[in-house]
């Protein structure tokens, strides 16, 4: 695997913000292509060719995800993941601004519903990463998120007894405040079908301070079973910061589970996605999903081929216990369930 040093060396470089609070680090989190390049030693001429892409969807990470890049490395596969190119400008068939069918799935505002039994939340547009293969980068976030003045949503969940889990996305759900949060799980636990309510969080890995004690204390005391997703793509986003988050998270959570995306030039090899398996065991999180890339406009340049990804998933069965190969999936718009690919 690349870059086997590296990890070591950014967790012996000071970490200057650490008593920075989480929201002051989401608030310094939007960076020009200059910052981000002068940040990162990288050429200069990069930032003009990122001005583009930054303008589609503006560069977003947070300091905690940036020690963990590579100084002078274009080809870091954390760096790749935020850093705009021309590509997204490029207009591909087959990608489109919704490719898995949100819009039609929309119930009531803020309220998705895909899949019997769950009910899909979006909480919020903010995130403190922007990731450039993002399905929902060019989401309707303004005519359509929960607003918790607004019962509508909540309403809706319990009106319909069919519901067991409620699932809380956005953005990113833990971008809400802790008061926030509280009040909105203690809505959901207080509806009596509903048994589990699941979190997709890409924070515990870019943005692990904000893993706080209050937050921990609403989880734990949650009527619900809480099942946390974390998206991780790279052992590389696993840092020590990464882990005491998630070490502190696995005692108040009912399941806490990885999903992936599988994305070219950052993951589409079997000896990364073979380490990424052991370094999410190793932190207490098993492999969920490996996503194909949702084909969304200006991400084209990510796609991996199915017929590559079968080959990488048929060396991990050879290599790794079954509990640590994660299904490889594909979310069809319409369909009944994520579309296992099975070769
Ligand atoms: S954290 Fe999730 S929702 Fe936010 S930009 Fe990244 S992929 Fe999209």
């Amino acid at each position: 695997m690349p870059r086997g040093t590296t990890l070591l060396r950014m967790n012996q470089r000071p970490d200057t913000q650490q008593n920075q609070t989480w929201q002051q680090e989401v608030a310094r989190s939007r960076l020009t292509p200059e910052q981000l390049c002068s940040q990162l030693q990288l050429p200069e001429n990069l930032a003009l060719s990122m001005v583009k892409g930054d303008q589609l969807f503006p560069i977003r990470a947070p300091q905690s995800y940036l020690n963990r890049i590579e100084p002078c490395n274009e080809q870091d596969p954390l760096l790749k993941q935020i850093l705009p190119t021309e590509d997204e400008a490029v207009t591909v068939s087959g990608y489109s601004a919704d490719p898995v069918g949100d819009h039609h799935a929309t119930q009531t505002e803020g309220v998705l519903q895909k899949y019997h039994g769950r009910a899909l939340l979006i909480t919020t547009a903010s995130c403190p990463i922007h990731c450039r293969y993002c399905f929902r980068r060019a989401y309707p976030y303004q005519d359509n998120r929960l607003s918790l003045q607004n019962s509508q949503a909540i309403e809706w969940i319990d009106a319909d007894q069919s519901l067991h889990e409620v699932i809380l996305s956005g953005g990113d759900p833990l971008m809400l405040s802790n008061d926030r949060l509280e009040t909105l799980i203690n809505r959901l636990g207080a509806i009596s079908h509903l048994k589990t309510l699941r979190i997709h969080s890409r924070i515990p890995v870019v943005l692990p301070e904000r893993i706080d004690h209050t937050l921990l204390n609403h989880l734990e005391h949650c009527r619900l079973n809480v099942v946390m997703v974390i998206h991780c793509n790279h052992p590389l986003e696993i840092d020590d910061t990464a882990r005491a988050a998630l070490s502190r998270l696995k005692p108040v959570v009912t399941a806490l589970l990885n999903q992936s995306v599988l994305l070219k030039g950052i993951n589409d090899s079997t000896a990364v996605l073979e380490q990424l398996s052991h370094t999410l065991f190793n932190a207490g999180v098993l492999p969920y999903y490996l996503h194909l890339l949702d084909r969304v406009n200006g991400s084209h340049h990510f796609e991996v081929e199915e017929s590559m990804a079968h080959q990488f998933l048929q060396t991990l069965r050879s290599l790794l216990p079954g509990y640590l190969v994660p299904k490889l999936v594909r979310e069809i718009a319409g369909e009944p369930c994520k579309s296992p690919r099975i070769e």
